[in-house]
């Protein structure tokens, strides 16, 4: 049994055996073992007793060492399906030997979470391998070199935004279909001074979203009850992408080639999990707060007053038509020229709404 290995039959109110029916596996799991070889993963081998389906391996992800384990299977899955897709156009009948397959659970989740807060994950299990902890072999060495470069190689186009030296700290140069948060760059000089100003642009989550008026569609672009998250979902395809654009006052969202449009979902997925939006849980200095927008509101304010005494141009971004609320301590267009939106937008975007809202009475009028 490796050292890191606790041995847990029972998870407070389930079994292991319990845990293991959460996922969707094919067959009928006969038999549960401890298996050595998890790495600092506890891991147990799950025999399927119908002969032609395969055997699994379930694993306790070790949170101590990752603490954050949905982003970690959100990379899992990734990286993973990416492999699959090209090991599968070269060799189709070796996909699942030659790539990990990674096991949903019945709810479709990557991942299943306990209620003592382990996160479980299901592969399938890959007969016949061979483990090598380490060697003192020069060819297993080598091999091992090998494979893992071949891996990484597999990964190298993996769509990322990509990005070129353009001469300027600003990379990558906007917001795209797959970047929803971008650090905008400026240098400017200020009463004299040269400065290097940066703002974290993204989808402000409007209160009253122009977006989503103009979209008229709630099947493509609503706001989540719960949260205000702005969302769009891949009817966008079937609006006017231009339109959307053009109705957004701080020019977030962008189209994909096919007509689909973009943005921040607010991380919509990890926040009813209970978890932070991915930016705010990962920013090394944590600059970015996230809570009620009342409560945030008030520390947005509070954290002005203190700012204000050193900065006396600081101030709070459209604080009363947004959900993400910017301080800044220069002059707002000095950062980016959507920095904040023109009173007139938001008035416009009103004017719509309620000429929408009369458009079944101006119709009966017209019948008069
Ligand atoms: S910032 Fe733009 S994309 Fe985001 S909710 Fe407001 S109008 Fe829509
Ligand atoms: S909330 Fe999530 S989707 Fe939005 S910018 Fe942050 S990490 Fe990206």
């Amino acid at each position: 049994m490796p050292r890191h290995f606790v041995s847990l039959k029972w998870i407070k109110d389930m079994t292991i055996e319990a845990i293991a029916t959460q996922f969707a596996t094919a067959g009928k799991i006969g038999k549960l073992d401890t298996h050595e070889g998890g790495h600092i993963n506890d891991s147990y081998r799950l025999t399927n007793s119908v002969e032609s389906q395969p055997d699994y391996l379930l694993q306790r992800v070790n949170h101590n060492v990752f603490k954050d384990v949905p982003l970690l299977m959100n990379n899992m899955v990734l990286v993973t399906d990416h492999v699959a897709a090209k090991v599968r156009k070269d060799f189709p009948d070796e996909v699942e030997r030659r790539s990990l397959t990674i096991v949903p659970t019945k709810d479709g989740l990557s991942f299943f979470k306990d209620p003592d807060g382990n996160f479980w994950r299901v592969l399938r299990f890959i007969e016949d391998h061979l483990v090598f902890d380490s060697t003192t072999d020069p060819d297993i060495a080598y091999q091992g070199a090998l494979s893992f470069g071949a891996f990484t190689t597999m990964l190298n186009d993996l769509p990322a935004e990509k990005t070129v030296n353009r001469g300027t700290f600003q990379n990558p140069a906007d917001l795209s279909f797959m970047t929803y948060k971008l650090v905008r760059f400026s240098e400017v000089i200020v009463d004299g001074k040269l400065k290097w100003l940066f703002f974290p642009d993204q989808c402000r989550h409007c209160l009253e979203p122009p977006c989503q008026m103009t979209a008229e569609d709630a099947t493509a672009i609503f706001s989540d009850s719960a949260t205000g998250a702005v969302i769009y979902t891949a009817k966008t395809k079937n609006l006017d992408a231009q339109a959307i654009v053009d109705s957004c006052p701080y020019n977030v969202p962008r189209a994909c080639k096919d007509g689909t449009l973009a943005k921040c979902d607010m991380c919509i997925d990890r926040v009813e999990n209970g978890l932070l939006p991915a930016c705010v849980a990962t920013c090394p200095t944590g600059a970015m707060n996230f809570g009620s927008r009342d409560e945030m509101l008030a520390m947005a304010k509070k954290r002005l007053s203190v700012v204000k005494k050193s900065h006396p141009k600081a101030k709070l971004l459209d604080p009363d038509d947004v959900r993400v609320i910017f301080l800044v301590t220069e002059d707002p267009q000095l950062y980016h020229n959507f920095a904040i939106a023109s009173r007139e937008a938001f008035d416009i975007s009103r004017a719509v709404a309620l000429k929408r809202l009369v458009r079944p009475l101006t119709g009966l009028t017209g019948r008069w």
